[in-house]
């Protein structure tokens, strides 16, 4: 599987930096973001490096629905499934993406913002 070394959550994936893992399956994890937007603020990243939703064709089968599983299970774990919470990601520089590995942000532990955009 190619992971380019200078990708951050390569990196954070492969155990560099320590990172404790709220949730995690055979295809993704699940991290808490450095900079929280709300009381609960994840990633949840898929272990195979692509860039974004302009490589999605190159994940193996089953990573989408393995990401999925895990962002709700995530939620479930840390008891906002019932209250409710957004999955989102920022695919390319206009939408505000930074890095460069596929990410969805689950956001939720409090009333959010009805603003998307
Ligand atoms: P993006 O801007 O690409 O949509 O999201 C990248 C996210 O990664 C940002 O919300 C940022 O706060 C988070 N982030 C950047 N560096 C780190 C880090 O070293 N550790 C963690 N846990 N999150 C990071
Ligand atoms: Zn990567």
């Amino acid at each position: 599987m190619n992971m380019p070394s200078d990708c951050l959550f390569c990196r954070i994936i492969a155990g560099e930096f320590g990172a404790e893992f709220v949730a995690k399956n055979d295809y993704a994890v699940a991290f808490r973001d450095i900079n929280p937007q709300a009381p609960v603020h994840l990633l949840v990243v898929p272990r195979q490096h692509v860039s974004g939703f302009r490589d999605i064709g190159q994940l193996e089968d089953g990573a989408l629905n393995g990401m999925l599983d895990l962002a709700v299970n995530a939620a479930t774990a840390l008891g906002i499934d019932r209250g409710g919470y957004r999955l989102v990601t920022n695919d390319g520089p206009e939408a505000g993406q930074t890095v460069f590995h596929l990410h969805w942000h689950l956001l939720g532990g409090a009333k959010l913002n009805g603003a998307l955009a």
